[in-house]
Order: structure tokens, then sequence, then C-alpha cells
């Protein structure tokens, strides 16, 4: 087969897709006005930005004014834990409750938020990938103030019972916060229904720039600031407004949230294939429950194998693909999903994340189901480990 190009990590960024870039790009050149400005081309970039604040309430089941930009995931996730935390403190809500296998933004602000003197309950996922709602609720304790679960893993693709997660924290009235990253865009979404308090997302995994977030705030809750400055965001979120992504964000959402069971029926049955596909290699496992998965993720082990040099292998084929998270990368650590899971070391070592989305073709998938097969065969033939499983086997 011929040498192609196959881009197969959509869960580390996506493309900006051409109607995105297309909305995008007059704010450049011609709209570029500030939107604090009193004139007519600063009136109108803030009336387009309230236009995209609307197309991303109407993907949320929101409304505008529970929505707020900021600079990435990342920032929503800080802002989420660090205001509620710092909001609760005097009430002597010190508690908070995630699990073990969120993004790291979630884990690592947490982790701050242990070093200033908050007791964070970690939460363990079962085998398939889940946390059990039944966990939260005995968690939850009188000084709990906020309990953030993600909706859809970035490694694995498994899709959490959110609306029973939200529903005992809404019974409970604690807090209930997701890291709805993965989950825009490819999961129905829809915050009064599932009990979501706060929610975070990002643009550019849903086909938008990169540096562009929002959070969903619910009416009710103040958050503080966690960037001061000017009056922008309703005084909330200070900074200039990046006109151009802000309005990139909104065409993106709008687009990604308009044709969600097509594009999930679509995607899903190439993602299977390459499931069953890959799965016919020898001692290989699929991470993660199939059902309750994002449509566009693959994540399997692939023993005797080191995902490293499989996925420069890869690259020299043409596949963007990944192992662990992409924040890992450069670490030798093994993926701390994959080993919640259950798995062992050097079995989370060897482990390839395929990611793909619905701009990914068939001859996609059957271009990685001939080149991965050979690759794992050239690796494992020059792998000591593989040679020792084949050993004990016998
Ligand atoms: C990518 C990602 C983030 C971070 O978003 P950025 O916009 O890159 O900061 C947070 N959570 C999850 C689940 C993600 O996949």
């Amino acid at each position: 087969m011929e040498k192609r190009f196959v881009y197969a990590d959509n869960s580390a960024t996506t493309r900006v897709s051409d109607e995105v870039l297309k909305s995008m790009l007059p704010y450049f050149t011609e709209h570029y006005g500030n939107a604090s400005s009193i004139y007519k081309l600063g009136r109108d970039a803030q009336k387009d930005i309230e236009t995209a604040r609307g197309k991303v309430a109407k993907a949320l089941n929101a409304s505008p004014s529970e929505i707020f930009f900021t600079s990435c995931g990342s920032e929503s996730d800080n802002w989420a834990i660090r205001g509620v935390c710092e909001k609760l403190a005097p009430k002597g809500k010190k508690h908070i409750i995630t699990s073990v296998f969120e993004h790291h933004a979630i884990l690592h602000t947490c982790q701050y938020m242990e070093k200033h003197g908050y007791e964070v309950t970690y939460l363990p996922i079962n085998e398939q990938g889940f946390v059990n709602p039944e966990d939260v609720r005995n968690a939850i304790r009188e000084d709990t103030a906020i309990v953030s679960i993600m909706y859809a893993n970035n490694e694995i693709g498994t899709i959490q019972p959110i609306k029973e997660i939200g529903a005992i924290c809404r019974e409970k009235k604690v807090i209930f916060h997701t890291d709805a990253v993965q989950a825009v865009g490819n999961v129905p979404i829809d915050v009064q229904e599932q009990n979501i308090d706060i929610l975070s997302l990002s643009g550019h995994k849903i086909h938008a720039q990169k540096g562009i977030g929002a959070i969903y705030i619910k009416k009710g809750i103040s958050l503080p600031n966690l960037i001061f400055g000017g009056a922008q965001e309703r005084n909330k979120r200070a900074g200039t407004e990046n006109v151009p992504a802000i309005v990139g964000l909104g065409t993106a959402i709008e687009i990604a949230t308009s044709n969600i069971p097509e594009k999930t029926k679509k995607v899903t049955a190439m993602r299977n294939r390459l499931i069953d596909g890959l799965l016919k290699l020898p001692r290989t496992r699929l991470n993660g429950s199939r059902e309750n998965r994002l449509a566009g993720n693959c994540n399997i082990s692939i023993e005797g194998v080191e995902g490293e040099s499989l996925l420069l292998k890869l690259d020299l084929n043409g596949i963007c693909a990944s192992s662990g998270s992409a924040c890992t990368s450069g670490s030798l650590d093994p993926s701390h999903v994959l080993l919640a899971l259950g798995l062992k070391h050097e079995v989370a070592h060897g482990s390839l994340r395929l990611s793909i989305s619905d701009e990914t073709t068939d001859e996609d998938i059957d271009y990685i189901l001939e080149v991965v097969p050979r690759v794992v065969e050239q690796l494992r033939a020059m792998s000591p480990l593989w040679e020792k499983i084949i050993k004990e086997e016998k």
C-alpha cells in the first residue's frame, strides 16, 4: 500500500476546520476592534462575541449569562476547582472529591490545593474505566466543597455516568464540576437535565484553534476571579477578548453539536473496525469498555512493544498517534490512567491510542490496519521482553 498521511490523534488536538477558519479570518483583518471600545468597530466585536456566547450556551442548554470565555480547557479546570475552594473556605469546606484518572489540569490543581490545606479524595475507576456514582455518594462529607469528575476520559474514551453523579451532588447540595473537554461535540450535553453546575470545554478538541476555552457556571454560583484586570467577561475574567478565537469556537461548537448521532454512527463503525483489526494481533487488549466509549477512541495495549518506539515507527509511516497522553510524553512514567485500570507497568508501556474523527476515511483505517501489525512484528522481533513473554508461554 502506498504511504499516506493519517492523523489519528484527535484527542490531542484537531485540525481547524475550513468553516471555522473562514469565520475567524475577518476578525484578524477588518473586524479587529477591541470589544471594550465605544466606537462601532469595538461594539461590533462585542456583538459578535455575544453571538458566539449564545452558540456555546445553546450547545449545552445553558443561558448565555452562564458562559465565560477562557484561554483553554486547563484554565477552565483551574478556575472551577480553585474558585469553588476559595469561595467555600470561609464555610469550612475544604474537601475535594475527584477521580484518579482525571486530566492533569484537574489532578495538578488538586495537588496544589492539598499543599494549601485541602483534603482530596481520589475515587478509583473500575477495570472497565468507570467511576461508580455510589462511590461519589459515600465520599461526600459535611465539608465537601466540590466534586469534579470528567465527562469522558481523554486516554481511554470512557463516558462517565454524569447525570447520576450530578443527581447525587444535587441531593447532597455539593457543587458538581465536570471536565467535558473530550465530550463536547461527541456526546449530547444538557447541563440542566444532567445536573451539572460547572463545566469546562476547549476549542482545539472540536476543530477550533488552540488557546481558547470556555466555562459554564450555573446561575447562582459566583466564583472569585482567577485572572484580575479589566472588566471583560462581566468583570469575571480579565484580558482583552481573543475575538477571532471566540468567534471560531462559536462556529466550531455549533457544527460539532449539530450532527452528533450521524457522526457517532459513522465514526463508531470505523473505530470498531480498527479495534477488531488490531485485537487480531496476539497478546493485545482493549483498554476501557467498548460500550459507553467516545466514538473515535481506540486504546489498546500491545505486549512486547514499547509505546515510544511504536510511535516513532508509525511516524515514519505517516501515522500520527499517541501512547499514554501527549502531556506525559517525554516522561517515561506509564500513563496514570492505564495504571488506574489495573494494568501492569510493562503492559501500560506498550499502549497505543488512536483517536479518529469524522474527517477520518475508510482508506485511513485500511492503512493503519496494514501498518500497525507490520511495525509491531518488527518491534517484537527485536524485543527481549517479547522473547521472554513467548518463552514463558511455552
Ligand atoms: C485537552 C484536555 C484538557 C486541556 O485543554 P487545553 O485547552 O489543552 O488546556 C483538559 N481536559 C481534558 C480531558 C482534555 O482532553
